[in-house]
């Protein structure tokens, strides 16, 4: 009896076994079918091409390539987002500007442009006006003087709040009180030891991209400057000045509003109950341009192609909505072309404060894009051992032999570093799958973010292999009994609890 049960039991277990194996290899075998090597070189070459001046954002050229995402959407049978007309999700941008001439003189001291202060917004002219100085410029002070048509001058930061990022976010507020109040500009005394001033001169300098906050971009347009406090103290001098007159000029080009475009499709899932979840599937199709002090005209050896960077993983996407579009698993899949990554992970970010599926349906982010890879035995998945779906991505990476690895470098933060931090951290479980990377070596280096990153240098034999691991991974996370969650314990988990509305 007992061996009977046992011998059964044995049969039972070898023929499921049997059953797993065949339906495996059926994937694998299916999935090589409808991604063959020729297709996945076609899309890089495509996308890494001379012709688009390395995607940068706002560009035209960034929009061709938006074009030919959706287009192949549109012809391998990708729906749009249930409730959307377009394949398209407009980011709406603004691009500042840093002043070409700006001088500020207050009392007898005449303030120099970068030397001793910045710009914080675009607004741009000429004005003499009283100077009040107020200590902080706090909401309560601001309603308790009359500012109207005075230059307010006060300390950065609020009350207690000084760290450099409190100085960023309150100088934000303090602006907008200050206009509000009827100021005619507002100049901060910048205090803070610890930040390098010439990193704030950087920072402002040149030109630079952020997303709109708000649906008009308009800023206040009343002047605001930071005024290097750091080595004079020039608290006694502007209050000696105050109630006299000072003027102010900032001259230069006016800030300039774009649209730069998400490109996103989806399919539904066959499974009645999981369909209402979705799995993303994303990867950031910008580059970062042309190199800046280029000589004209612009020849190959300025472009930065970003074919690993991320043409690779663009390509990852496209074959993905292939490959399902053709084989739908049980939950809903949205596939994602991010703009803006390089800008500071700017187009993910606005999809995940703008989402075209509420946020609490994303069960899970797997994101493609990397620095490179120095090993084609492996795959590097940025996020290994945080989240439920290790077995999932290992094993597909198993099926077309390749080994998954963890993160080499925790200490260069790469999770936070790429778009589906934007998800992590509202509690989406988003791992990085990456080209097999093992060190930051000098085989990373000499390609990373460098002009040398062209797509003739791959070996599309293993980039072929690490793009079908990545779509079976993909259909194993879709297809599981469970959405697979945080790892007990993970900085993120809480975030997914709180979204997800669930126990622990
Ligand atoms: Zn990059």
């Amino acid at each position: 009896m007992k061996r009977t049960t046992s011998f059964l039991l044995f049969l039972v277990i070898s023929l499921q076994l049997c059953s797993l194996v065949v339906a495996q290899s059926d994937y694998t075998e299916r999935i090589k079918e409808i991604i063959p090597q020729n297709q996945v070189e076609f899309n890089i070459y495509f996308l890494a091409a001379d012709e688009f001046l390395g995607r940068d954002t706002g560009s035209n050229e960034l929009d061709i390539a938006s074009r030919y995402i959706a287009t192949w959407f549109q012809t391998k049978g990708i729906g749009m987002v249930p409730g959307h007309d377009s394949y398209f999700q407009n980011v709406p941008f603004q691009r500042f500007f840093s002043p070409e001439e700006a001088s500020f003189a207050a009392g007898d001291s005449v303030f120099i442009l970068n030397q001793d202060f910045v710009a914080m917004n675009s607004v741009r002219g000429e004005l003499d006006a009283e100077i009040i100085f107020l200590e902080y410029a706090s909401r309560t002070e601001l309603n308790e003087v009359d500012v109207e048509g005075k230059i307010v001058v006060a300390e950065a930061g609020l009350p207690g709040q000084t760290s450099p990022q409190q100085l960023f976010s309150t100088s934000q507020q303090k602006i907008e009180w200050a206009a509000e109040a009827g100021a005619a500009g507002l100049v901060e005394l910048f205090t803070n030891p610890q930040f390098p001033w010439q990193f704030l001169v950087n920072f402002l300098g040149g030109e630079r991209i952020a997303v709109m906050d708000n649906e008009t971009g308009e800023e206040t347009d009343i002047p605001h400057l930071w005024l290097n406090s750091v080595r004079h103290n020039l608290k006694p001098h502007f209050n000696t000045v105050s109630g006299t007159m000072a003027s102010l000029s900032v001259l230069g080009p006016e800030s300039e509003k774009f649209y730069s475009r998400n490109v996103v499709g989806f399919i539904e899932g066959t499974d009645d109950n999981l369909k209402h979840e979705h799995i993303l599937l994303s990867a950031h199709y910008d580059h970062i341009g042309v190199v800046s002090n280029h000589l004209e005209p612009i020849t190959s050896e300025y472009i930065y192609n970003g074919a690993r960077d991320n043409a690779v993983g663009t390509a990852g996407v496209l074959a993905a909505a292939k490959y399902f579009s053709k084989h739908p698993p049980k939950r809903s899949v949205i596939f994602a072309a991010w703009t803006g990554e390089e800008r500071g992970l700017l187009g993910s970010g606005y999809f995940a404060e703008n989402p075209m599926i509420p946020l609490e349906q994303i069960v899970y982010n797997l994101n493609i894009d990397g620095a490179g890879y120095n090993d084609t035995t492996k795959v590097t998945v940025i996020g290994l051992g945080r989240t439920e779906a290790d077995d999932e991505m290992m094993l597909a990476a198993d099926s077309f032999g390749l080994e998954a690895i963890a993160d080499p470098v925790p200490e260069q933060n790469l999770f936070d570093r790429s778009d589906n931090v934007q998800f992590a951290r509202r509690g989406i479980p988003a791992p990085t799958y990456s080209m097999g990377l093992t060190a930051f070596d000098d085989e990373i280096n000499y390609y990373y973010h460098q002009v040398t990153d062209e797509p003739h240098t791959l070996n599309y034999e293993y980039i072929t292999a690490y793009i079908r691991s990545f779509v079976l991974a993909a259909q194993k996370i879709a297809d599981r009994a469970e959405a697979p969650f945080w790892l007990p314990g993970d900085v993120y988990e809480q975030a997914g609890i709180e979204l997800f509305g669930r126990e622990r």
